[in-house]
């Protein structure tokens, strides 16, 4: 047998994207790791989160909701829409111009988009396009479509649509199969875990039909559905059952004998999850852990505590009985500083709990 190249391969630092991509996915499926996709919103979000994969010697995912992506071009851009695309694009840009200087090699992603924000992942490929033009690269990884609430056959219609374009400038899709219970930027319901909570569980049929479907298309991932739920809530009646990705997995590798896992799949709603779960899942082939209400926690919590401790400051420029002037607390570069390092210490424990640290493909 050939020796498994994806056990000893090495990519350039940077964003990757196209077959250093897929690489990457194959490397982390063989070595049974993940990466946390961080959902990032500003310069301090993303710069905390390449600090982190540096400093543990890891590759990672950033990713842009809609909603991040209008919050980094501007929340108060008069045309919203327009604003979700140069937002994306403009974040995007600056990752590609800082990336490599961490030395560890990220993927760009977007997150979920329904059937109103295809306009969104259209708006992003025009300029994904131009840039690969200028430049032999696109500029985002992967786009996630998040059909999930349509029929099966539109959503994987669409998706192939999609494929096709995005393939030509060597990125990839992220489909989604189920629904992931809960919200995340304003797509999905209420989390409401007495209703019948079936679709929560995608059905190991549906997983074949798209892996038949979009095989020969394009490189693609998916968000398969096991009881996975957006946020972090009170224990409840939703039970995570990782044996659906095992199912899968097993299902698609019978019919098509591609590999022990030959689908590529993506754990959505990662924050506040079991640890034995988590490691239960890179099993099964999940190289994509998604993380953002965990990390949001991590990035304000020590703001209120430095506010807590520093509580003059936000009220007065100077203090009222010495006349010490405050400027060096209120600094916004100080609290901001508190946060990114808060968010870089959960995602050091992400790391370790997806087996990651110190696994980084990026050479020289
Ligand atoms: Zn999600």
């Amino acid at each position: 047998m050939a020796p498994d190249t994806t056990l000893t391969a090495s990519l350039k630092p940077g964003v990757v994207t196209g077959k250093d991509y897929e690489t990457l996915v194959h490397a982390c499926k063989a070595g049974r790791y993940a990466l946390p996709a961080v959902n990032v919103t500003n310069t301090s979000t993303i710069n905390a989160t390449l600090e982190a994969a540096a400093r543990n010697g890891a590759d990672v995912i950033l990713q842009l909701s809609n909603g991040g992506a209008q919050f980094y071009a501007g929340q108060g851009f008069p045309d919203g829409a327009l604003a979700k695309v140069l937002g994306g694009v403009s974040a995007a840009r600056h990752v590609h111009t800082m990336a490599e200087h961490y030395g560890v090699c990220v993927v760009l992603h977007t997150d979920h988009a329904n059937k109103k924000l295809i306009p969104w992942v259209e708006g992003l490929m025009d300029h994904g396009e131009a840039f690969y033009r200028e430049t032999g690269k696109p500029l985002f990884s992967s786009h996630m479509l998040d059909l999930s609430e349509e029929p099966i056959e539109e959503n994987l219609a669409e998706c192939e649509r999609l494929l096709k374009r995005m393939q030509a400038i060597g990125m990839a899709i992220e489909i989604e199969l189920g629904v992931t219970g809960g919200e995340e930027d304003g797509i999905g319901g209420e989390y409401d875990d007495s209703a019948d909570n079936s679709k929560l569980y995608t059905q190991p049929e549906d997983v074949l039909q798209a892996f038949e479907q979009l095989r020969d298309i394009g490189f693609f991932s998916v968000a398969a559905s096991f009881g996975n739920v957006h946020g972090v809530y009170k224990p409840g009646n939703v039970k995570l059952r990782p044996e659906i990705l095992k199912n899968s997995q097993a299902l698609v590798a019978e019919r098509h004998g591609d590999g022990p896992n030959p689908l590529n799949l993506v754990f959505h709603g990662g924050s506040g999850s079991d640890k034995g779960q988590i490691t239960e899942t890179l099993d099964y082939g999940v190289f994509k852990f998604n993380i953002d209400t965990d990390t949001q926690f991590a990035f304000s919590e020590p703001v209120g505590k430095y506010v807590d401790e520093h509580s003059a400051a936000f009220k007065y420029q100077v203090d009222p009985q010495t006349d010490e002037p405050y400027k060096k607390f209120y600094d916004p570069r100080k609290w901001l500083r508190a946060a990114e390092l808060g968010q870089a210490t959960r995602l050091d424990e992400a790391f370790v709990d997806l087996n990651a640290k110190g696994r980084s493909l990026a050479r020289g």
